[in-house]
């Protein structure tokens, strides 16, 4: 979380807008203008008021962890975005539901309800995807997917956009695993803020989203060094630490997987709950949520190669964190103005992991317990 952040981002995208006009040079004010702002994180979906900044944070007792002790991070090198080529642009927008589950051995959709719109299911081995027409929500195997384009129908049957058939059906319907991994893989989990950038205030007043996300981390790196991984933590302390840092920490460590944490804030509204998993959003797609970030959908990220495998991994670890949060479920979604995955050579998602402005969600994250929990789903999702 972080307005003051989101704010500064807004300064960096406008930098970008120059970047895409003028090359290189701009980008790396643009990934300047990142580093000053301190982070890129902090969805939220429906603006709200910034969090309170002021304030010291109480810092949670260290643990004491056994995870490999992190490399100083290189000087930072972010590759510039891409502009799609028109040629990249697919030959057919719109793709017959029906004629795409004949092409892929599954049975017709079936049509499951009528209001607000048509809905469908359709079946395959790994689960169930629904889908409502005109809507961007649907379920994969019940766990909340935003889509890119909502569903409609054409000449009497549903069409589902062709990104999304590509970006979201497909990764998940061919079956979720993590077969493309290599064995002992590599992860950089990346808690969320840090030093002066508190991240959100959680609403007791007194404690705050960066040594919530440090206790994560601390937690979570053990468990999956004991399941075979090499674990490295961008930070392991309460250090201040740029987008930038994070995503070069993350190349110098060669990370297969590249784990953001977070927790959300909608303050002062404190109704809002629940668990959101963030991916990069596929070229060519709007994204879920944009925070004013000019969300231009032509640009092709680094990150973007792992479209695929970003989703397939945010959805093992989101379904398991909703084991956890009594499935609280706000959903997979897309966001490009996540600068920590854009520039990611390697499958990267980001979760925030509950709201600390929501009375009952705060007090369960306070809950050393509660993280313990959350650590061991995020790990026995990546067993
Ligand atoms: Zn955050």
């Amino acid at each position: 979380m972080g307005a003051v952040a989101c704010w500064m981002l807004d300064v960096g995208c406008l930098m970008l807008d120059v970047q895409t006009a003028r090359g290189p040079i701009a980008w790396i004010f643009c990934v300047l203008a990142v580093v000053l702002a301190g982070c890129a994180t902090g969805p939220r979906e429906n603006s709200a008021q910034a969090p309170n900044w002021e304030g010291e944070g109480v810092v949670t007792a260290p643990m004491a962890v056994e995870v490999p002790a992190p490399l100083p991070a290189p000087a930072p090198v972010i590759a510039p975005p891409t502009r799609a080529a028109p040629s990249n642009q697919p030959a057919e927008t719109w793709v017959s539901l029906n004629r795409w589950c004949k092409a892929n051995g599954l049975a017709a959709p079936c049509l499951v309800g009528q209001a607000p719109g048509p809905a469908y299911t359709l079946s395959a081995t790994g689960g169930v995807f629904a889908l409502r027409v005109g809507s961007l929500v649907a379920h994969w195997d019940g766990l909340e997917v935003r889509l890119g384009f909502a569903p409609q129908i054409l000449n009497g049957q549903p069409y589902v956009h062709t990104l999304d058939v590509k970006k979201t059906l497909e990764p998940l319907v061919g079956g979720v695993g993590l077969s493309w991994l290599k064995t002992n893989p590599t992860i950089v989990i990346d808690p969320g803020h840090g030093g002066q950038d508190s991240g959100a205030k959680s609403i007791p007043g007194y404690r705050y989203e960066k040594d919530f996300t440090l206790d994560w981390a601390r937690r979570l790196g053990p468990l999956l060094a004991t399941n075979g991984w090499q674990v490295f933590l961008t930070r392991d302390s309460d250090v201040d630490l740029s987008v930038a840092h994070r995503i070069a920490f993350a190349e110098a460590h060669k990370a297969d997987i590249f784990l953001s944490l977070h927790f959300n804030s909608s303050a002062p509204n404190d109704q809002q709950a629940g668990l959101e998993t963030y991916c990069l959003t596929p070229t060519g797609m709007p994204s879920t949520v944009t925070r004013g970030y000019n969300d231009d959908a032509a640009l092709a990220f680094p990150n973007n190669a792992f479209d695929a495998q970003n989703l397939q991994l945010a959805s093992l670890i989101h379904r398991g964190l909703l084991q956890v949060n009594g499935q609280h479920d706000r959903g997979l979604r897309r966001a490009r103005y996540l600068g920590v995955l854009r520039g990611q050579n390697r499958p990267a998602i980001l979760v925030e992991g509950g709201y600390l402005s929501n009375p009952h969600e705060a007090r369960l994250i306070a809950d050393p317990a509660y993280r313990q929990k959350l650590a061991e789903a995020v790990a026995k999702a990546l067993e």
